[in-house]
């Protein structure tokens, strides 16, 4: 087909042609001077958009080995980890514990609002013997669209004095919308590349506090290509236990540069609030429903439209893919056919959003789906409302 293809899935989300450039550079010697160099300041850097002072783990791998690694390193077997269930990130991450000989206890979740700090309290207040050692979030669910308030379900565990650990999902949420590991006490976030980071999928992350550390001391779950002991005396040489993803390290480097020093945090975050606020007004004037019932937790990394009852929401995304070369989200686990995701971070602007609304627009009506009145027209008001 001529033209641009549409990538505007909720991640991997499009990467800036300086980021691949700065990829397919030749690839450097990892044990050098030059890439540990260059290593050490995607250290400086990675700890400036995580907000913590402490140190970084970097794992050539998907956000799925970096949730793997943050409780294989803290926890032991039969350890009991409380999950609040957003979404399908949160019900993977949980089931994932259960595979590695831990024991999940789930609350939460009809998959329509963020994390409820209550239900978090409640159960750790009923754990007087304190057998709950970690509790397990995702800040931005990104199956529903659903953003949580994490120092609020931080507050409920300090409330509760209760000592399990804190660890954060922002696989979705980082570099898009504001994080502060060390002043929301997290004590593992979990990242990865491929969202608000703008690169290719291959590289995650965790972001750990003392506790964490002192915590991987005495854990007991069996861990090797996993294990921090071997990454962190790395964090502070720009060396890696094992050959790293170097060309995805030096596109991060790019990336990075881009976000913090150039557009500025503040103008990413601004940005992407813009397009969510533009893309909820167009999907409110269609008069669709947005999973997230909440409307202060709406995501601005994504909006999950829900289509009216006999319709497939999976016949909307493959025509709208066929005839107007857009990727759109598909719904998943138990929402799977009932609702789209249209992806609004990373490397965005007004033009490829609006592209992407008019085609769901075009597809929408081609797909006979009643629509109130135009949603396009809605989201360019909201547009010039709030011009950047
Ligand atoms: N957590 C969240 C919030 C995600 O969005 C994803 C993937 O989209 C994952 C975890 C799993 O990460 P990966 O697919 O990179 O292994």
């Amino acid at each position: 087909m001529a033209g641009r293809e549409l990538l505007q899935i909720p991640g991997p989300s499009n990467v800036p042609r300086r980021v691949l450039e700065a990829i397919a550079q030749p690839t450097l010697d990892h044990r050098g001077p030059d890439f540990m160099e260059l290593a050490l300041k995607v250290q400086r850097n990675l700890q400036r958009i995580f907000g913590t002072g402490g140190p970084v783990v970097m794992y050539p791998a998907s956000g799925t080995g970096a949730w793997e690694a943050a409780l294989v390193n803290t926890l032991s077997p039969g350890d009991r980890v409380l999950f609040y269930e957003t979404g399908h990130f949160a019900s993977l991450w949980n089931r994932l514990a259960g595979r590695l000989g831990l024991d999940p206890v789930v609350v939460g979740g009809d998959w329509r609002r963020g994390v409820a700090a209550e239900p978090v309290a409640r159960a750790l207040e009923e754990d007087r013997e304190h057998r709950i050692r970690a509790v397990c979030i995702v800040h931005n669910e990104t199956s529903t669209g659903a953003l949580s308030n994490v120092s609020r379900v931080r507050q409920a565990i300090t409330d509760a004095g209760h000592p399990a650990l804190f660890m954060v999902d922002v696989i979705s949420s980082l570099g898009s919308v504001p994080y502060a590991h060390d002043d929301w006490q997290v004590d593992v976030t979990i990242g990865a590349s491929q969202k608000g980071l703008m690169l290719p999928p291959g590289l995650s992350f965790n972001a750990l506090s003392a506790k964490a550390l002192a915590a991987h001391e005495t854990a007991k779950c069996v861990r090797a290509y996993w294990d921090w002991s071997d990454m962190l005396p790395g964090t502070e040489r720009g060396s890696f236990p094992y050959t790293p993803a170097s060309n995805l390290v030096v596109g991060l480097s790019e990336a990075l540069t881009m976000l913090l020093d150039e557009e500025g945090m503040a103008a990413v975050f601004k940005r992407h609030e813009r397009f969510a606020s533009a893309a909820r007004s167009c999907v409110d004037a269609w008069g669709l429903e947005i999973q997230c019932e909440v409307k202060e937790e709406r995501s601005n990394v994504l909006t999950a439209v829900r289509l009216p009852e006999g319709f497939d929401a999976d016949a909307l995304r493959g025509l709208i893919r066929e005839r107007f070369d857009v990727a759109l989200g598909n719904g998943l686990g138990q929402i799977a056919g009932k609702v789209f995701r249209i992806g609004h971070l990373g490397d965005l602007n007004e033009t490829m959003l609006m592209g992407t609304l008019s085609a769901v627009e075009m597809g929408l009506r081609l797909s006979q789906i009643p629509i109130v009145k135009s949603g396009v027209s809605a989201a360019m008001d909201r547009l010039q409302i709030e011009p950047s």
